[in-house]
């Protein structure tokens, strides 16, 4: 019994029972057990996610680089867009803008344009806030006089991205999460991640059934995602790896990739899942309630009227001001209406002075900004006489050089086409 206790106990300081022990030890009088790492629920997660990873990652262009700088910019646009909605954006990012200094330098105009279309516009100006502090603290630093020193095109200064997990942090518009992303992605460092798609697959394979939201849970789940990373770097180079494996990286990166593609949030494909004999909600049949996001705030329901107004072949546009939703970017002038009843010749009046002569349906649009599901119904308008307020007139071509949000690009278009049709 005493010397049983002694195992027991070497073996339960590394993760294993009574229980366990008695049946790996007589396995081990015909096995070499003393000689070989037993394996921990998580170190075979690490294994297998990293052999499901280096088979089935999808040819991302993203990950066909380690710059900080162009990885960044991929996990800033990922945020709340699809990856195939990024992949165009991306690449016309990096040829416009191929380094930090091309991204701290571009006008607003350009950078917004860039973006057009992908929403969330804050993100885009706190890159931009972020490329110019690296730029800022690395002139203060005198880098660039060592970089001008040394290198072979003295006028070509490439800044450096910071590498401290802590300096990361400190950037404009990175949180925890994206500071994760690309100091493991990038500097291969075990710094772990959690997002939606790690959340639903962690959340499943350790069958947390409280709301990942919880603080509780949140930082539990962020403890398994750093346990799991840390994991990595003990593992060694699988069959055609070199001797330096990006394992930190190809980890956290084979948890979003098993969540975006196998552990999708409905029907995820457990019979072909790499961890399916690890999952507890496999397992358990939980796999449908899990992860438990509670109950979903409603979306609020909003209505506006936008105005075509046409004269001399230019349209009436406005840019938002700052410090509002969509700030910067342009639109045709509109309105939100409360209450059923639309009575278009009186907003039209109270918004730009003149009588209508004619006003026409242009067409209905409906889109969802944050919490908000919007129905923007457009028309077209004339009239003699309209004071145009904090707008300018532009022709289509023109208009094509500013950057509208999805909604008003659509009726951008629609003012194009019904020009074109009326001549
Ligand atoms: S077995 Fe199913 S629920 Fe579990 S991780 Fe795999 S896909 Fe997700």
């Amino acid at each position: 019994m005493a010397r049983l206790g002694t195992a027991d106990n070497f073996l339960s300081a590394r993760g294993f029972s009574a229980f366990s022990f008695s049946r790996i030890s007589c396995i081990s009088r015909f096995g070499n057990f003393l000689n070989s790492k037993p394996k921990t629920k998580n170190s075979k997660l690490v294994s297998a996610l990293l052999d499901w990873f280096a088979v089935n990652a999808r040819d991302l262009p993203w990950r066909r680089t380690r710059d900080p700088y162009a990885i960044w910019v991929s996990e800033i646009m990922l945020q709340q867009t699809q990856v195939k909605t990024v992949i165009p954006f991306w690449n016309r990012w990096l040829r416009e803008l191929p380094t930090i200094e091309a991204a701290a330098k571009a006008d607003s105009a350009k950078l917004h344009k860039l973006w057009e279309g992908l929403g969330y516009y804050t993100r885009v100006r706190n890159l931009q806030k972020a490329a110019q502090q690296i730029v800022n603290s690395s002139r203060s630093r005198g880098d660039e006089a060592q970089i001008n020193k040394k290198s072979e095109t003295p006028h070509v200064v490439s800044y450096k991205f910071p590498e401290k997990f802590e300096e990361v942090l400190a950037l404009p518009g990175i949180g925890r999460y994206t500071a994760g992303a690309i100091c493991s992605i990038a500097f291969n460092q075990p710094t772990p991640i959690l997002d939606g798609n790690v959340i639903r697959v962690l959340t499943r394979l350790f069958g947390i059934a409280e709301n990942p939201k919880d603080k509780t849970t949140n930082a539990k789940l962020w403890q398994l995602a750093e346990t799991l990373v840390g994991r990595a770097v003990l593992c060694p180079p699988r069959r055609g790896e070199d001797t330096a494996p990006y394992h930190c990286s190809h980890l956290n990166q084979s948890l979003m990739e098993l969540g975006a593609l196998v552990c999708t949030p409905r029907n995820p494909q457990c019979m072909i899942c790499p961890v399916q004999k690890l999952c507890m909600a496999c397992a358990e049949n939980r796999v449908e309630e899990l992860p438990n996001l509670g109950k979903r705030e409603k979306a609020t329901a909003r209505r506006f009227a936008a105005f075509v107004i046409e004269r001399n072949g230019k349209f009436l546009v406005r840019q938002r001001p700052a410090g509002v939703v969509n700030a910067h970017l342009w639109e045709f002038p509109n309105i939100e209406v409360t209450g059923a009843r639309l009575d278009l010749p009186e907003i039209f009046k109270s918004e730009f002075g003149g009588v209508p002569e004619k006003i026409s349906p242009l067409g209905t649009v409906k889109h969802s900004i944050t919490r908000y599901r919007i129905t923007l119904e457009a028309f077209t308008a004339s009239s003699k006489r309209v004071s145009p307020g904090n707008g300018v007139w532009k022709t289509p071509a023109q208009m094509q050089s500013l950057a509208f949000n999805a909604a008003h690009k659509k009726l951008a278009s629609a003012a194009a086409k019904s020009i074109l049709s009326d001549r």
